[in-house]
């Protein structure tokens, strides 16, 4: 069989994409800076391993891919990536391929498809979701790269990707870093849905003084209605599980900091450059960040008395937990599309709303069932915010009661929820007819003369704020 696929990188993510590549008919040869990582995976590679060709230097691997020959990056984001292209470079020629699989920030790829200009090899950010079970078994692809680009792998691309309904899970998103920036937003979005089903589990833990066992029954009911979703079920999951060193549920024997890679930041800071608002990601970042000051977050209890307190009066259930984070996860979402249609008009990409959400429905992290009907959602109204799209307009006035109840009884304990509300705070802040800003507008000529608009259309570029302004 002829090789035409190569791959740099057998860590946990490209070992895994190795081997569906290989599954998915496809022999690829493989390479890795430690040769005897090399010597490992192609010795555990079982039924595969006459589809897979071992390199032990660039040059080999090269030499051990035909034309066209398409060569995958799965190492570390960052300078490791500009090292691998560099040091391929010199060798390549016309018509050779190289994407970087890995989660790049967009922007670095923008960079390296232009540097790719006038170069004999071409370029392309391929942003992978799903970790080591999505890449070993069907992720969730999202492509940068122009249509001919696409056409010469996203055959490669379906076929190893998860797959909804017989849909694969793999499509183009746009020219350049547009795979890659869907990517992150994918990721932002991540953090955020992770952090409002941590402060559900705050509330049942701390407000209303459950064990991890009955948490565990209220994720995997959850996990049979509309949250229904891979982040419900593995949090069901951790919460099930005992601690295999000193018995006891394993939740709670892990310690209280989350770690990150950045993505969930840089999502943050995108938003920020584009001037979109996605509090509820903006929340779930600052939480992570938070999490990590242990010393500083137990003198603030030694100093200002210990959070939370118990739940004062009628408690919330769980049912009306659950309807606070159907409201919560469409609020997240709906930011989410904000900021990728936001992008999309910004830098002149024709990101496919619907064909986002369709991809996402299954192989990456933040699949659920949900993002089915958002794909319908996007399809009947794309460029619209989702808050105004049926059936989630009508799921946002049934459930935003129930998010309102759900923060305040926990801000009254003491419970931080900032991702919950935050977003009520935006969805609040999206019904406001007439905002407080005035105040900031006046505010800003009383300083700086910059003038506002007055609500009955007269003409007067400034206050009457006289010497003191
Ligand atoms: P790992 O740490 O498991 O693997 C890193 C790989 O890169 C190894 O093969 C390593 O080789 C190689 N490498 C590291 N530094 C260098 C270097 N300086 N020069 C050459 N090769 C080097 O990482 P992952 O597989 O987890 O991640 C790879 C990419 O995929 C990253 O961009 C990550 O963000 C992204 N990603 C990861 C996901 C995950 O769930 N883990 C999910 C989605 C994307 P060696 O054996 O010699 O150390």
């Amino acid at each position: 069989e002829t090789v035409n696929f190569g791959l740099i990188g057998l860590g946990t993510m490209g070992a895994a994409l190795a081997l569906n590549i290989a599954e998915s008919g496809y022999p690829i040869a493989v390479f890795n800076r430690t040769a005897a990582v090399t010597d490992d995976f192609i010795e555990n590679a079982g039924a595969l391993r006459p589809r897979l060709t071992p390199t032990k230097s660039l040059e080999e691997l090269l030499a051990a891919i035909s034309a066209p020959r398409t060569i995958i990056l799965m190492v570390p984001a960052g300078q490791v990536v500009d090292q691998q292209i560099e040091a391929l470079a010199p060798m390549l020629e016309e018509g050779d391929l190289i994407i970087d699989a890995g989660n790049a920030n967009y922007a670095d790829t923008e960079r390296r498809v232009r540097d790719s200009d006038g170069k004999p090899y071409d370029y392309m950010g391929i942003g992978v979701s799903g970790g080591e079970e999505g890449a070993r078994h069907g992720p969730s692809s999202m492509a940068g790269g122009t249509q001919a680009q696409w056409e010469r792998v996203g055959g490669m691309l379906e076929a190893i990707s998860a797959r909804y309904d017989g849909a694969p899970c793999a499509a183009l998103m746009g020219p350049g870093g547009a795979g890659h920036f869907v990517k992150m937003v994918h990721n932002g979005i991540e953090y955020a849905d992770m952090q409002m089903i941590a402060e559900c589990y705050a509330i049942m833990r701390d407000g209303l003084g459950m064990e991890a066992g009955a948490i565990a029954d209220v994720f995997e009911a959850w996990n049979d209605g509309p949250l229904a979703s891979y982040l419900i079920e593995i949090s069901g999951k951790v919460a099930r599980a005992t601690d295999p060193i000193a018995g006891g549920p394993m939740l709670d024997a892990i310690r209280d900091t989350a770690g990150q890679k950045g993505t969930g930041r840089w999502t943050a800071v995108e938003a920020q450059h584009l001037a979109v608002p996605v509090p509820v990601i903006e929340a779930a970042v600052a939480a992570r960040n938070l999490s990590a000051r242990i010393e500083a977050r137990q003198r603030g209890a030694d100093a200002f008395g210990a959070m939370p307190r118990e739940m004062q009066g009628a408690a919330i259930g769980t049912e009306l937990l659950e309807q606070a984070l159907i409201a919560g996860k469409i609020l997240c979402y709906a930011q989410g599309f904000d900021m990728l249609a936001k992008a999309a008009s910004e830098f002149g990409w024709d990101l496919p709303m619907a064909g986002i959400a369709r991809i996402w429905r299954a192989g990456c992290i933040i699949r659920s069932e949900m993002l089915n009907d958002m794909a319908s959602a996007l399809e009947a109204m794309p460029g619209d915010n989702l808050i105004f799209a049926p059936p989630f307009s009508d799921l946002l006035t049934r459930n935003s009661d129930a998010l309102r109840k759900t923060v305040t009884t926990a801000i009254s304990a003491g419970i931080a929820v900032p991702a919950l509300a935050s977003g009520l705070s935006w969805f609040d802040t999206m019904r406001t007819p007439r905002t407080p800003a005035n105040m900031i507008q006046a505010q800003r000529d009383f300083f700086g003369a910059h003038g506002f608009d007055r609500l009955d259309g007269k003409d007067a570029p400034h206050g009457p704020w006289g010497d003191d302004g």
